[in-house]
């Protein structure tokens, strides 16, 4: 019979609501959720092409062990044995799980529980530190949490929007509508794209900063300068709300204007316009993604824009505020239940003692991390020399997706245990697989999730699970069940873990953090079946509203104050005589990550069909490559053979190449291959950005 479902997109960041409609021959069909508040009926070319791509070709639909069919019982079994043989033989250290921005929140709190509290390691981080954990670093340095003060509406209620490292066009393409159809509405709005390629945002941009590689810390910081010295700055905010001004003013006023404008690349009246235009406008939200975070500078660009907002109390008030986009559809739910490595649930910190007693108190678990874990770049090189011999990579595919891709592949081929849970059954990561577990997609699995706004939404199930594929939380309990900890982990549902997560917020939280959602802690299947979508915090006895956070101070750092953080431009930038050339890598719009289910629709792959890299026609010419030739680019890393694109929308010196592309779909187009694996020391987010290389003809 046919049915209507409401459920979310599982691409990116903006969460939009999606009606599925299933009719009555089981054809599926796709439109946006009117009513949803990320995307008020609006979805972008992936989001509408979504029934294009739930065909079972390549599904991966039995457990399999050493490429042979196998039943639960027995894979399960040989999971939670090869892993507790590890532990016994070489201490908790020595398992892994690497998780991913695509699970539910269910999958996450699971996963983050039997790896810190009953494994006893913090051995668990994601591929979302590849996208935001940089954001995440600055925030907490910053606020004492990791907070997004803001939502959506502000970026339509501001007079100035700031769009730094974001293609917003192109990778959070439904935020982007909003932007542009408020801007059509109010033409007077400003929108400031700060990017060294001419991206398809900057069409609506009154004015395009091209920044050299990693400049964004010497604007923000000549910025702040000049805020303080044209008498912009909020000095009944910076006394009341926070600590450390000084000392980042005294590091933001290090460059003089010629220091400036050659640390960005930028002229000094671009400068000053760019500056004027923040000074005199008070609505100014700045929003940050990908170009900040994927640098091995990342938290301080993040802190250098935060400080400027800090400095002007243009924080959590109606169309005020820095924004930090996320990638991934639930990278969100991952921090929320402590995914990372170097986080504890419900927004607590590994750090601290107390925070680590509560948690295990509450788990009532045998033990609790004691430290942080291994970041992912940081897991990948302990599976490579050994340490790590019990590896468990859940819905993501690391080798095409990490830096120095190719090492990581070796790393995985040599790894005694590797278990990959994922929907599809031949991915470059999947083949070195010893124990194969099906998964549920899109459509089919149940859960929540958290979009970029802090805005909680149901992804619901509508199609039949197929053959025998099953959650991702379910296969995580199955294991800690036979690992010996049942009593732990006997989730009935997806509503059994959300109501646990729910009250584990509000456990001991006399306010002192964020992350409160125990209004929910006892929901029951009913209510979480019909959950409509919420902003959090929503405490227990509050009143539900959606609100902004830090307008009246109010930060989580223990004396309530946020902190300015002093950072410093990076001296030296990347590239040198052997490989001149900077390569930028990022999303194109009809693609999502390693095309594993975008590649389906015909459709989408219609739009960009092969790999390509934008070269300025000045450096074509210098190499003597013409539109369409196949060339050849190299790191120390690695390299890969893409069809050139001349573009004068590319800066000069600099090259730009998807991300998407692996070698299944275009032989060595594994971009990832050539990353540098540089992690910023902060947050231990890789710098996909700013990769020195050399090119040529092939
Ligand atoms: Fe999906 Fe993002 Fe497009 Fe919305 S903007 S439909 S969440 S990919």
């Amino acid at each position: 019979m046919a049915c209507e479902v409401k459920t979310t997109c599982p691409y990116c960041g903006v969460g939009c609501g999606v009606i599925a409609r299933v009719g009555d021959d089981g054809a599926v069909s796709v439109k946006g959720d009117p009513e949803h508040p990320a995307n008020f009926g609006r979805l972008c070319s992936k989001g509408s092409a979504l029934a294009e791509t739930l065909d079972l070709d390549g599904r991966l639909l039995y457990p399999e062990i050493g490429g042979r069919r196998a039943d639960w019982g027995e894979a399960l079994d040989l999971v939670a044995e090869r892993f507790s043989q590890s532990i016994a033989e070489h201490g908790p250290d020595s398992v892994a799980f690497y998780v991913s921005g695509q699970l539910l929140t269910e999958d996450y709190y699971i996963a983050n529980k039997l790896m810190k509290g009953f494994i006893g390691s913090a051995n668990i981080d994601t591929n979302s530190r590849l996208c935001m954990s940089s954001s995440v670093a600055g925030h907490r340095r910053a606020f004492g949490s990791d907070t997004v003060p803001g939502m959506y509406e502000d970026l339509e209620l501001a007079d100035l929007v700031v769009l730094t490292g974001s293609n917003l066009a192109w990778c959070h393409p439904v935020l982007y509508q909003r932007l542009a159809a408020a801007k059509a509405t109010r033409p007077e709005m400003k929108v400031v794209v700060i990017d060294p390629r001419r991206t398809m945002t900057a069409d609506i941009a009154d004015m395009h900063l091209a920044i050299a590689p990693d400049g964004d810390t010497a604007l923000f910081n000549g910025l702040l300068a000049h805020l303080v010295t044209s008498g912009a700055v909020d000095q009944n905010y910076i006394s009341a709300h926070t600590a450390g001004f000084p000392e980042a003013f005294a590091a933001a006023s290090a460059l003089d204007p010629p220091a400036l404008a050659n640390a960005t690349g930028l002229t000094q009246a671009e400068l000053l316009d760019f500056y004027r235009l923040f000074e005199t406008n008070e609505k100014v939200v700045t929003c940050y993604s990908q170009g900040v975070n994927q640098s091995a500078a990342g938290t301080d660009k993040v802190n250098a824009i935060i400080n400027c907002h800090l400095a002007t109390g243009r924080i959590g008030r109606p169309g005020m505020g820095p924004f930090s986009l996320t990638g991934q559809p639930n990278a969100m739910g991952g921090r929320e239940v402590g995914g990372l490595a170097n986080m504890l649930a419900a927004h607590m910190d590994i750090d601290k003692p107390l925070d680590r007693d509560l948690v295990q108190r509450f788990w009532a678990a045998p033990t609790i991390a004691p430290t942080q874990g291994l970041k992912a770049v940081d897991m990948f090189r302990a599976v490579a020399d050994g340490r790590i011999k019990a590896l468990w990579i859940m819905a993501t595919n690391p080798v095409v997706s990490l830096p120095d891709a190719d090492a990581v592949e070796a790393a995985i081929r040599a790894c005694p245990f590797v278990v990959v849970s994922d929907i599809l059954k031949e991915t470059d990561t999947a083949r070195h697989a010893h124990v194969l577990l099906p998964s549920l997609g899109w459509g089919e699995k149940d859960g929540i999730v958290t979009n970029s706004e802090r805005r909680i939404s149901r992804q619901r199930a509508f199609l039949e699970a197929p053959g025998e594929a099953r959650a991702d939380w379910w296969q995580l309990a199955e294991v800690g069940r036979r690992m010996g900890f049942a009593e732990a982990f006997g989730h009935a549902s997806p509503a059994d873990i959300f109501a646990e997560h729910a009250a584990l917020s509000g456990f001991e939280n006399d306010g002192r953090r964020d992350f409160d959602i125990s209004a929910l802690a006892e929901i029951d299947r009913t209510r979480y079946d019909a959950l409509e979508p919420f902003q959090w915090p929503q405490p227990k006895g509050a009143v539900p509203q959606e609100r902004r956070f830090f307008a009246g101070g109010g930060f989580y750092h223990p004396d309530g104050r946020a902190r300015f953080v002093p950072v410093h431009a990076p001296k030296a930038r990347p590239g040198n005589d052997a490989f001149p050339f900077i390569l930028n890598t990022g999303r194109v719009r009809d693609h999502w990550h390693t095309m594993t289910r975008t590649g389906k629709s015909a459709r989408l792959s219609g739009h960009l069909a092969e790999p390509f890299v934008e070269i300025h026609p000045r450096d074509a010419q210098k190499i003597a490559v013409s539109d369409a030739d196949l060339v050849m680019i190299q790191s120390p890393y690695g390299a890969a053979i893409v069809r050139a694109l001349i573009t004068e929308r590319q800066a000069e010196s600099s090259l730009f190449v998807p991300m998407h592309w692996n070698d299944q779909f275009a032989s060595k187009a594994r971009i990832d291959a050539l990353v540098t694996p540089v992690t910023d020391p902060v947050s231990g987010q890789p710098a996909s950005k700013n990769v020195a290389v050399r090119a040529s003809r092939f």
